[in-house]
């Protein structure tokens, strides 16, 4: 079976963003493979520990992906602040005698975009509205390439490593099954500190916000890193729960127009001619649809928003609502690079620790206690687990299954997933979204 065929098998989705299916973004004899290992949401370290833990796995997996598909070069991203990860990934090329770079970044959000470490690597600019292809570049997440490497070893995605941090007894990396809930998460790591708290899934700054009351409902699917509880009166749901017409309301009559957003913006600085403010403004004027359009740039970084506005305002809602019009519209504008925006780059990064003091998020540990496992009773596990379509079920209610099998599939070509039981047990509940799984051991 060759490499990507393995990778679809093994079920492997992109770890750090958006899930795509692995197997589909890897190009034959690109000229660039960089690793993703710069993790850069506040508080959230999963991606460092799997470096610490995996470094030969993911030097295994890298080596494999250089002499199968023909990469020219590949490159780990990584933060220089991480020295002792740092030295283990050395050891691990050292030891394989394999042809990997590392290259060492400041810690600055949102180094992790990719579209922003790809232009501190190589210093070239994706194209506005393009993908990393267009330069030759692929990227994969490092917690991607440890999922390879299982992959190749005819091992599936059945456990994510998740930090669970902020108001928690013991905040710590939690291996988790696919599928568990992130009340069994919280309570590896000890259990709430506070009785009444929110949830964000992800990191502070792009996460997803749930209420207390979500706890068990939601649950972990490959692409999550991080669950985070803070406290309700915390300054980040307060911002989130804003109205979409009262956020409109505020972008049309209370926009200074000090252009504070687009000087900071990450997109901006590496030369897309992304301007929040003068998005902001033809909100209020609606006289430019040029302007409008260049919120379809817009990575969602929340640096404008959360940093950058001193009128405490949101140019990312205001961009995620017309990009929204816009797609809906079928609106494909066509943009260019300005090169000349790069000057001030250096000079307007944000250091993640700035970053954590403005988030009110100083008094939450950044090193973590180790890791523990999480061992729910049962799992309920998406048949979407990212970008694409849903998997159809493989089983049915009843079913005895054990941790790897097949549970929901999809074809090679199609962009989408295979999803796998991630513990052994019986199916107890399967439509056309869910498949649960009763941890029942001794049925097998
Ligand atoms: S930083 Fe805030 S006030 Fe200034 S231009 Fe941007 S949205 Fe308007
Ligand atoms: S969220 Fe704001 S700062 Fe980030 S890319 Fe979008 S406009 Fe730029």
């Amino acid at each position: 079976m060759d490499l990507p065929r393995q990778i679809f098998m093994g079920g492997v989705v992109g770890a750090g963003g958006a899930g795509f299916p692995t197997h589909k973004k890897l190009v034959k004899n690109a000229d660039l493979l960089i690793v993703n290992a710069a993790e850069c949401e506040p508080l959230l370290c999963s991606d460092k520990f799997v470096m610490s833990r995996f470094a030969n796995e993911i030097i295994g997996a890298l080596t494999a992906l250089k002499s199968e598909m023909g990469f020219k070069r590949v490159v780990i991203g990584t933060k220089q602040k991480y020295g002792a990860e740092i030295k283990t990934l050395r050891a691990a090329i050292s030891a394989s005698g394999a042809d990997i770079e590392l290259f060492l970044t400041k810690s600055f959000y949102p180094v992790g975009d990719e579209q922003v470490l790809i232009y501190e690597i190589t210093g070239k600019t994706v194209p506005p509205g393009g993908i990393p292809i267009a330069l030759g570049i692929v990227v994969i997440n490092v917690t991607t390439a440890l999922n390879i490497y299982d992959a190749i070893q005819g091992k599936s995605v059945t456990h994510r490593y998740v930090t669970v941090t902020g108001e928690v007894v013991n905040p710590c990396v939690v291996r988790a099954p696919i599928g568990a809930s992130v009340s069994a998460c919280v309570e590896a790591a000890g259990g709430a500190a506070l009785k009444d708290f929110m949830i964000v899934m992800g990191g502070p700054m792009m996460g997803r916000q749930y209420g207390k009351s979500q706890l068990d409902s939601l649950v972990i699917t490959k692409t999550d890193g991080g669950i985070i509880i803070l406290p309700d009166s915390h300054c980040l749901p307060a911002f989130h729960a804003k109205p979409l017409e009262h956020i409109m309301n505020q972008a049309r009559s209370v926009c200074i127009q000090c252009s504070y957003c687009t000087d900071q913006c990450p997109r901006f600085l590496i030369g897309h001619p992304l301007h929040p403010n003068r998005v902001m403004r033809s909100t209020a004027t609606n006289t430019n649809p040029e302007m409008l359009a260049e919120a379809l740039l817009c990575s969602e970084c929340g640096i404008c928003e959360l940093h950058a506005c001193p009128m405490r305002l949101s140019p990312r809602q205001v961009n995620i609502h017309i990009k929204g019009l816009l797609r809906k519209n079928g609106v494909k504008p066509v943009f260019k690079t300005n090169p000349d925006q790069t000057s001030m780059r250096d000079y307007r990064k944000i250091a993640q620790s700035r970053l954590i003091a403005r988030l009110d998020l100083t008094q939450y540990p950044t090193r973590l206690n180790g890791c523990v496992s999480c061992e729910p009773a049962s799992v309920r596990i998406p048949l979407r687990q990212g970008i694409g379509r849903n998997s159809i079920p493989a089983v049915s209610v009843g079913d005895i299954v054990k941790a790897g099998d097949v549970i929901g599939r999809v074809e090679f070509e199609d962009v989408g997933s295979v999803i796998h039981a991630s513990v052994s047990g019986i199916v107890t509940a399967a439509d056309a979204n869910v498949i649960t799984i009763e941890r029942e051991e001794s049925a097998l």
